[in-house]
């Protein structure tokens, strides 16, 4: 059977590893159905390594953990919204909410006040990611938040880095820029609570981040981007029987656009996965920045003169991937290997990639 197969062992050992990393609470970010390894279990997870404090992006998901029992524990919603029914959720799941305007403040009051509670909000400063909270310059702004809104309990500030898995320079400047507004609050003698900032790439780079608390999501899964020696495992794989094998001749064309052509007789696996189940997803170009698309031209053209090639594990060993990957099917060349149809073929995909309707199941 297709399934995402997801290892608890090795994601309670990741929790672990970035626990004894902190001296700090450590907030687990299980945003996107837990990173695509499935939310309420994520939540588990984290439990039962002592850590009772969640971090989502939707309030559905506070809902859904609320639902799946998860009644004591710390929720924070990680962004501000200014719309009606996502406030009434804050409320109904008593979730910590974010405040990142003073309209998205305001409103929260009133929801709150209508449901005659008070409610816990983490104020978000905006120092570079340039969607969610206050800008530096706003100050004022964000001393109103705590002495304007009766109904609204400020118990923590943080805000997000942008560039942790590739730029320092740019870090470091985020990192001054929310330890400046911080400092001007405590000095103007405001309780700024849990001040949080930290995520992965940010707990695994630099020694001098953890402040308050650290948000870790990428961490538990066991992938974060530009960090060496990190002790964190791989923790999920997609695996797939193979549908079929046979032999092409050699001078054989394979897959669309004819990618490939046999340069010897050649046995072929196929399977079906492809783009549609994640397959590959994640490795599209980034080319946001000039920089990027520079890098990506000369990885590409690396590709070129090295051959460097795509692997798929079959019965413990590399088989390399032919042609374009399908839609729906994957062809990797098996001569020489003792491979049969119905063997299993193991993908190594990030789960955030693997399409929800693939069956997750718990080893
Ligand atoms: C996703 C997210 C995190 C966690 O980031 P990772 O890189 O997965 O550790 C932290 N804070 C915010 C606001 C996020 O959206």
């Amino acid at each position: 059977m297709k399934a995402f197969v997801i290892e608890k062992d090795k994601i309670k050992h990741n929790i672990n590893t970035v626990k004894e990393k902190i001296s700090v609470p450590l907030v687990g970010v299980i945003k996107g159905d837990g990173y695509g390894m499935g939310l309420a279990f994520m939540a588990q997870m984290l439990k039962e390594c002592g850590i009772a404090h969640f971090a989502v992006t939707e309030p559905q998901d506070a809902l859904l953990l609320r639902q799946e029992g998860f009644s004591e524990e710390e929720i924070l919603l990680m962004r501000s919204t200014c719309v009606e029914e996502d406030l009434q959720t804050i409320v109904d799941t008593h979730a910590t909410a974010t405040v990142g305007s003073l309209e998205s403040a305001r409103l929260l009051n009133i929801v709150a006040k209508k449901n005659n509670t008070v409610l816990s909000a983490h104020i978000k400063i905006d120092t570079g990611m340039g969607r969610y909270g206050f800008l530096e310059s706003e100050l004022d702004k964000v001393k109103s938040v705590f002495t304007d809104y009766e109904n609204i309990k400020v118990t923590g500030i943080y805000s997000h880095l942008c560039c942790a898995y590739c730029s320092d320079k740019k870090t470091y400047k985020q990192f001054a820029i929310f330890k400046n507004v911080v400092e001007k609050l405590k000095a103007a003698g405001f309780d700024t609570g849990l001040v949080h900032l930290a995520n992965s790439a940010a707990l695994f780079r630099y020694k001098d981040m953890s402040l308050g608390g650290v948000r870790i999501g990428y961490a538990l899964i066991g992938r974060v981007l530009n960090a060496k020696n990190t002790g964190l495992l791989p923790t999920g794989y997609l695996q797939c029987e193979i549908a079929d094998i046979k032999w092409l001749p050699k001078g054989h064309t394979l897959g669309y656009g004819s990618g490939f052509t046999t340069k010897r007789p050649t046995q072929i696996a196929i399977i079906p996965v492809g783009v549609k189940d994640g397959f590959l997803v994640g490795k599209q170009r980034d080319t946001y920045r000039f920089r990027d698309y520079i890098l990506y031209i000369l990885s590409e053209s690396k590709k070129f003169f090295t051959k460097s090639k795509i692997g798929v594990t079959v019965n413990g060993k590399k088989a390399y991937v032919l042609g374009h990957i399908g839609q729906g099917h994957t062809v990797i060349d098996i001569t020489g290997m003792d491979v049969k149809a119905g063997d299993m073929a193991i993908f190594d995909i990030n789960s955030i990639f693997v399409n929800p309707t693939i069956p997750r199941v718990y080893v």
